[in-house]
């Protein structure tokens, strides 16, 4: 058995599988990220909230309106049924009255504003409203499109690690335990290839005799650099 080709090959499936695990974290990370839902949801509340603080401000204003109104029927009901006749009471009255009318014409002034920044505040909620419609079928479509995505990287992973434990099932135990070590403390790459007289992981150049005892395929020889097994075929 050529041992040394299947580390190499061994060394391929753990890069893929390692790509293929990274690829899966960065969907799973995506499909967690709803941040712009809970935006979206947030300006809808918020908008939610200024309409109904301006439509109690309207009610409360109209009780007020209505009070006023009726004062000004009553007092000048009483300017006109006689009950008045004194003309110093009467002067009193009348002043009564107009300063009544003039609350009055201040509060309705005040209700014309507010209906104008109703007005605006609903058409702030209606879009706070279409945006989220549109956030959530965005957060749908991506729900959907990664969930397959993750579903594909999964089954991906699955195949390749069983090609990898076969792969590894044909290399002899020191073996694949001088590969998992060397894998822990050279940052998961226990196999490096040549490339010219450069070794490709640590990028030293490697000297004739170890070149040599890397062409064979039966008996891994290392670099002498970085120590990981170096493949020179
Ligand atoms: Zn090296």
């Amino acid at each position: 058995m050529a041992q040394v080709s299947d580390l190499a090959s061994l060394q391929d499936f753990d890069d893929v599988i390692a790509r293929l695990e990274g690829e899966l974290a960065e969907a799973r990370t995506e499909l967690e990220d709803d941040d712009a839902l809970v935006a979206a949801r947030g300006s809808v509340a918020g908008a939610e909230e200024r309409c109904a603080g301006l439509e109690r401000e309207q009610r409360r204003l109209e009780g007020e309106i209505d009070g006023l109104v009726a004062r000004v029927e009553r007092e000048e009901g009483r300017l006109y049924d006689g009950s008045v006749s004194l003309p110093k009471e009467l002067a009193t009255l009348q002043q009564e009255i107009a300063s009544l009318r003039s609350r009055l014409s201040n509060v309705e002034d005040t209700e014309l504003e507010l209906l104008d920044s109703l007005e605006e505040a609903e058409a702030a909620r209606e879009e706070a409203r279409a945006a989220l419609g549109r956030e959530q079928a965005a957060w749908s479509e991506k729900r959907e499109r990664l969930g397959s995505v993750v579903k594909r990287i999964e089954g991906e992973v699955t195949a390749t690690t069983a090609e990898r434990d076969a792969c590894r099932g044909r290399i002899s135990a020191p073996l694949v335990a001088q590969y998992e070590d060397l894998r822990r403390r050279r940052s998961g790459v226990a196999v490096a290839h040549m490339q010219g007289n450069t070794c490709t992981a640590c990028r030293v150049s490697v000297p004739p005799s170890a070149r040599k005892r890397a062409l064979d395929p039966e008996t891994p020889a290392l670099c002498p650099n970085c120590e990981r097994i170096l493949v020179g075929f």
